[in-house]
């Protein structure tokens, strides 16, 4: 993509950017001119990540972040602040899976699950809010994932994901009137180290479920981010776009 350019001096944050559907995100917004901060708990990851993106010529600065640590992110906001005097898109999509049945499940393994898919979400927007208040632009993307609608087996996740749909046009409500936009992505099954990891069989019946019959790419959703994190979506707050074949009009597992 080469229709979509940040602005000289635009920057922005990607969590879990070190790897998977993130780093996917942090290639493309440092190939459309981001200066980029990726935030993520795994340390060796997030140097191989910066490595590869500043070999390319982008400008990365790296966290060591976890984002259900509101000291950790309100460090990071402030380094990156001193960096780039500004931060116009945060991209939250540090998240964790969580597949077990309800009646097999602890509240601890819920909690985990809500902490890090969503309350993470509040502690990185309300840190980085004042500073695009103050700016009177910015533009936040929160991943949520078609798991939303409901599935079997996922209740913590599913939860957590409708609980960013909520909170993202709860934001949007909040912020229109400070140029800042808040979108959802809801991607589908998308291609990453864990899919990797599951039996050739068990890909290919994952892939019948796709009315495209094809797994997502983290470049697929990394599309989507950059349009919303683009002027081309400015008139464009508190939607869902799901990312996802048409996987989102099927019929619901069973
Ligand atoms: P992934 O596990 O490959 O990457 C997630 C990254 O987040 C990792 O680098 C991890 O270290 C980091 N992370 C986890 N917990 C963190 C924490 N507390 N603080 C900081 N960093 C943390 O996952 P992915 O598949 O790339 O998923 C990215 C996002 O997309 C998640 O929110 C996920 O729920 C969502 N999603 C993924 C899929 C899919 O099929 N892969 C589908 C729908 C939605």
């Amino acid at each position: 993509m080469t229709d979509q350019v940040a602005q000289a001096g635009m920057s922005a944050i990607v969590t879990g950017g070190a790897k998977g559907i993130g780093l996917g995100i942090a290639r493309s917004l440092a190939e459309a001119g981001y200066r980029l901060a990726l935030w993520d708990i795994d340390g060796d990851a997030l140097e191989a990540a910066a490595g590869e993106l500043r070999t390319g010529g982008a400008d990365v600065s790296v966290h060591r972040v976890n984002v259900t640590s509101t000291e950790d992110v309100q460090g990071a906001v402030a380094e990156f602040l001193a960096h780039t005097g500004r931060i116009d898109v945060l991209v939250n999509n540090a998240g964790i899976g969580g597949d077990k049945l309800v009646t097999k499940m602890a509240l601890d393994f819920w909690q985990r699950v809500l902490e890090t898919n969503l309350t993470s979400q509040f502690i990185c927007c309300k840190a980085v809010l004042p500073v695009m208040v103050e700016q009177k632009f910015g533009r936040i993307v929160n991943l949520s994932s078609r798991a939303w609608l409901g599935n079997r087996g996922q209740a913590s996740y599913s939860a957590s994901k409708g609980g960013v749909v909520s909170f993202t046009r709860s934001l949007a409500l909040e912020f229109a009137r400070s140029g800042i936009t808040a979108n959802a992505i809801a991607p589908g099954i998308v291609e990453t180290p864990l899919f990797g990891t599951l039996a050739p069989e068990v890909q290919q019946s994952l892939q019948r479920t796709v009315p495209m019959q094809r797994i997502g790419q983290a470049e697929d959703i990394a599309n989507a981010v950059r349009f919303f994190a683009s002027p081309a979506s400015s008139y464009v707050t508190g939607q869902v776009l799901y990312v996802c074949g048409g996987r989102s009009l099927s019929s619901a597992s069973v």
